[in-house]
């Protein structure tokens, strides 16, 4: 994919930033946040007319009719506009109403079909395309839908991570995995890769974290919900950012690039932040587990340290990372501290519990 070309010829420099609502919800509220976007120097505007909802009986946008809103907020503060199709008839109202470019949602990536159908009606097409990671970490499916696109002959493209869907309690709504978009940029160098820290985090206070995080681990740019009035919104309320954020979000960012970019190390360093932070979030979806246990402990007058089923973790642990090539001792050393601090979160509950 040597002659992949910018999004928009005067974005074409790094970072890029897009931000915009969840849902056009009204004509207000598009272009209090499309003023928003503008006011934090943000030149590409999102907004989500046909929402994908993993439950019937949500929101699923206003339709067609936000578009109007969407040319609006585009004439009057000089943005780019984005929306997410899922069918070559969104495809076709969505251009037919102006917008600069779409974006093909999580749920869409992951079906072949679908994508099939969207890349043919983009055929002689020029506009830009974005294409968020499927559901599920599949590095070679989320590749498969951006050829998919490619072959119809779309230039102006960029891969979005936005996390992958876990059946585990996760501190995330959608777990990074960062090692996969790692992947996506090892195999597609030339294509611009933007992170969505909003839908990764599900939670407005984990947004900035994981915005730095993605720049630090070498994306390209970052697609950020934000909102007038978010605790409002009719979709994805917890996560957006209101228009003040945002600025403050996009001014406190740090572009650290240009000084590791001719670091050999570069991407074993990238790989190997990317499994520590597995390793801290595997930690506290642990911990979080280990204060469950106690709660259940403790309303079954049961003892928070249970010797034997320590025992046998232990030695169950050690005979499998020896199968690994590891140290018994290594891991005999990391368990013990990690069964440490879950007896000690446990002990700690329960003496919160008995102070209420
Ligand atoms: C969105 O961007 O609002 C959206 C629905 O995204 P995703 O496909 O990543 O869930
Ligand atoms: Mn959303």
């Amino acid at each position: 994919m040597k002659d992949i070309k910018p999004l928009f010829d005067d974005c074409a420099t790094t970072p890029l930033y897009i931000a915009g609502p969840c849902s056009a919800e009204s004509r207000e509220q598009t272009l209090a946040a499309a003023r928003g976007v503008a006011q934090a120097g943000v030149k590409i505007f999102r907004a989500g007319v046909w929402k994908p909802r993993t439950k019937p009986g949500s929101f699923e946008g206003v339709g067609s009719e936000a578009l109007e809103w969407i040319a609006e907020a585009k004439q009057s503060y000089g943005l780019h506009t984005l929306t997410e199709i899922a069918t070559p008839e969104h495809l076709e109202e969505a251009l037919r109403s102006g917008v600069d470019g779409v974006w093909i949602g999580a749920r869409t990536t992951t079906n072949p079909f679908a994508m099939q159908e969207i890349a043919d009606a983009l055929r002689g097409v020029d506009t830009a395309v974005l294409i968020k990671n499927p559901v599920i970490p599949d590095v070679a499916l989320w590749i498969g839908s951006i050829e998919r696109v490619y072959n119809s002959g779309v230039r102006r493209l960029a891969a979005v991570h936005r996390g992958f869907g876990t059946y585990d309690m996760s501190v995330y709504r959608n777990s990074p995995q960062w090692s996969v978009p790692i992947e996506l940029r090892r195999r597609l160098p030339e294509l611009p890769l933007l992170s969505d820290p909003s839908h990764i985090g599900g939670s407005r206070r984990l947004v900035a974290m994981l915005a730095q995080e993605a720049l630090d681990l070498g994306f390209d740019g970052l697609m950020i919900e934000s909102h007038p009035t978010p605790d409002e919104a009719l979709s994805d309320a917890n996560q957006q950012i209101t228009p003040e954020s945002l600025a403050a979000l996009v001014e406190n960012l740090v572009w650290r690039r240009s000084a590791t970019a001719k670091d050999g190390l570069r991407d074993f360093r990238l790989h190997i932040d990317s499994l520590d932070n597995r390793l801290l979030e595997l930690l506290a979806e642990r911990m979080g587990v280990a204060r469950e246990i106690g709660e259940y402990k403790r309303a079954h007058s049961m003892a928070v340290v249970q010797q034997d089923r320590f025992n046998e973790l232990l030695q169950a642990a050690e005979t499998r990372a020896e199968n690994m090539g590891l140290s018994r001792k290594f891991i005999h050393n990391i368990f013990s501290a990690i069964h440490e601090e879950s007896v000690r979160q446990q002990v700690d509950e329960g003496c919160a519990d008995t102070t209420k």
